[in-house]
């Protein structure tokens, strides 16, 4: 049995195996943007095992076999300028380019972003819009799961034996394909999202022939809308067709008040989003 501490594993299946000591249950931790401020709202006074993840080697941004692989470990800001990422996957630079602050950015990372799936995650919405999969270890084996099902799966199943995400596994955007990502703040800097509108979506001959909208804040998960699918695939967007699946992707929501913003202002901020993500299809 582990002994309360810190400990810094280089190697992913010596962390896998102390992650998974029932016993201790010990918290993996990477950046510990979330982690931290968690312990400090509740003034813990167990005194936790963390596993740093840090030293796994799990920050590389690299392509293989057509996918572009981001560790769960790579910091926001190294995703934000990594050229690869802003020439093939351009929506999640724009995302994690907008996320907290550059201070914040330089040590939080996807990963704990994925894991953490507050409400308001930037990268959760920008994932799921790009359709990724999730590659996790585990003192099982490795395992893929898509964005989706990661997160409506309860954390104990999805990261059982000692589950680490090792990274996230991303189709570039191809020559057919454009994309778009909106994000409402309260202010520039440091400020979560009020609501995001992302898109993936394929245009051919003027016509939209794929399109994947994702609507963030609006329930615990960023939700692609089926409304958005059906009425755009097929069709020229124009202004009357963008407005008609602004208010019909409003019916697939249900907009909840909290401190930043109220039910209505969501409602009403979110069709406007949505108008502004599909113009950009022209
Ligand atoms: C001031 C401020 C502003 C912020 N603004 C935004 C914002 O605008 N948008 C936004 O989306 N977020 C925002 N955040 C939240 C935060 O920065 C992100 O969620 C961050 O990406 C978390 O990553 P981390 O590495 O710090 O995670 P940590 O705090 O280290 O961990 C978070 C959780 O993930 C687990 N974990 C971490 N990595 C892994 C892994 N690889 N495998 C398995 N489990 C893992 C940990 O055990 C923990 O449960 C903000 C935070 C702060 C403090």
């Amino acid at each position: 049995m582990l002994n309360p501490g810190f400990f810094a594993p280089a190697d992913l299946n010596q962390a896998c195996s102390l992650l998974a000591d029932e016993a201790i249950q010990p918290l993996a931790i990477a950046g510990g943007t979330d982690l931290m401020v968690r312990f400090n709202r509740h003034r813990r006074r167990r005194q936790e095992t963390l596993v740093y993840l840090g030293k796994l080697g799990l920050d590389y941004i690299r392509e293989e076999n057509g996918k572009v692989l981001v560790g769960a470990c790579a910091p926001l800001n190294e995703i934000a300028a990594s050229p690869l990422i802003i020439e093939k996957l351009p929506l999640l630079a724009k995302a994690c380019g907008e996320m907290a602050s550059p201070a914040v950015r330089n040590a939080a990372t996807l990963g704990g972003n994925v894991v953490n799936n507050a409400r308001h995650a930037d990268g959760v919405a920008a994932l799921t819009a790009l359709n990724a999969a999730v590659v996790i270890a585990s003192t099982g084996g490795e395992r893929t799961m898509a964005m989706n099902a990661f997160t409506g799966a309860p954390k104990k199943e999805k990261l059982s034996g000692g589950g680490i995400i090792k990274h996230f596994a991303i189709t570039s955007l191809g020559p057919d394909e454009t994309w778009a990502w909106e994000k409402l703040r309260q202010r520039k800097g440091e400020s979560r999202s009020v609501v995001s509108v992302s898109m993936r979506a394929g245009m051919q001959g003027g016509k939209c022939t794929a399109m994947r909208l994702v609507i963030g804040c609006m329930a615990p998960n960023p939700f692609v809308s089926k409304a958005a699918a059906e009425l755009m695939v097929g069709y020229e967007p124009g202004t009357a067709l963008n407005k008609k699946v602004a208010l019909k992707v409003l019916e697939e929501c249900t907009p909840a008040s909290d401190a930043r913003a109220s039910a209505w202002y969501r409602e009403k901020v979110t069709a406007v989003l949505i108008e502004r993500v599909l113009s950009q299809l022209n």
